[in-house]
C-alpha cells in the first residue's frame, strides 16, 4: 500500500519512490517534521475556533469540520491522513495544509495531485463525488481552490498505478530532469544520477 505523500514525492522525482519503497534507504532525521507538526497544530486550533469553515467562508457556516482524517482504500492500494475535511449538506471538501509559499497565488503541481489523491480516498470512503478542494499555504496565507475534474482524477489514478508498478516490479525510474531539486533531496547522497552530475 502506498501513501498520498508518495504521489507528491513521485512528482518531485520518481526515483525517490525507488529509494524509499524498493531499496528501503533509511531517511535522515527530518527537523522540518517537528516544526511542521507544530505549525499544523496551530492552524488546526485556529480553524476549530472559527465559526465558518475554511478560513471564514460564510457559505460554510454550518459545515462539519473533521481534522486529521485517516483514509484508506484497498481498491486503490492507497492510504493517507487528510489534514482537514469540510462536510456540508451537499459536498465534501478536502483541505491540505502546506507550510511554504503558494506558486504566485496558485497551486504547485505536486500539491494539486496530492489533493486529487485525497479526493479519490474521500470519494470511496464517503460514497460521494468531490468537486473541489483547497490547499492552504500558511507562509503567504493563501487558500487555493482546486477544481477536481475528471482529467485530474484520471491523471492521479495513472500516477498511483505507476507508483505501484515501480514498487512491485522493482523498477529504477529515471530521476527528475530538474536537477535543481537534487540539492534539497534527502536521497542525494545515494543517488548515482545526482552524483554523476557533480
Ligand atoms: S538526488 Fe535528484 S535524481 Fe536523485 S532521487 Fe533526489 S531528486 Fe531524484
Amino acid at each position: 500500500m502506498i501513501t498520498v505523500s508518495d504521489v507528491k514525492q513521485y512528482l518531485y522525482c520518481p526515483k525517490i519512490i525507488y529509494f524509499d519503497h524498493v531499496l528501503h534507504v533509511p531517511k535522515p532525521a527530518d527537523e522540518k517534521l517537528k516544526t511542521g507538526k507544530e505549525k499544523h497544530d496551530s492552524i488546526t486550533a485556529k480553524e476549530k475556533r472559527r465559526k465558518g469553515a475554511l478560513f471564514y467562508d460564510p457559505e460554510l457556516d454550518r459545515a462539519e469540520k473533521m481534522f486529521r482524517v485517516f483514509l484508506e482504500s484497498s481498491t486503490l492500494g492507497l492510504r493517507g491522513i487528510l489534514d482537514y475535511l469540510v462536510r456540508t449538506d451537499n459536498e465534501f471538501i478536502p483541505v491540505d495544509y502546506k507550510f511554504g509559499l503558494s506558486r504566485n497565488g496558485g497551486v504547485h503541481l505536486n500539491h494539486k495531485y496530492q489533493l486529487a489523491a485525497y479526493a479519490l480516498l474521500v470519494e470511496e470512503s464517503f460514497k460521494t463525488t468531490v468537486k473541489r478542494g483547497y490547499i492552504h499555504y500558511s507562509k503567504d496565507k493563501v487558500n487555493v481552490q482546486v477544481d477536481l475534474n475528471d482529467e485530474i482524477r484520471r491523471r492521479a489514478l495513472k500516477m498511483i498505478r505507476e507508483i505501484g508498478r515501480i514498487i512491485q516490479e522493482q523498477i529504477e525510474p529515471i530521476g527528475t530532469r530538474n536537477t535543481g531539486r537534487c540539492t534539497d533531496c534527502e536521497y542525494s547522497r545515494y543517488c548515482v544520477a545526482h552524483q554523476s552530475e557533480d
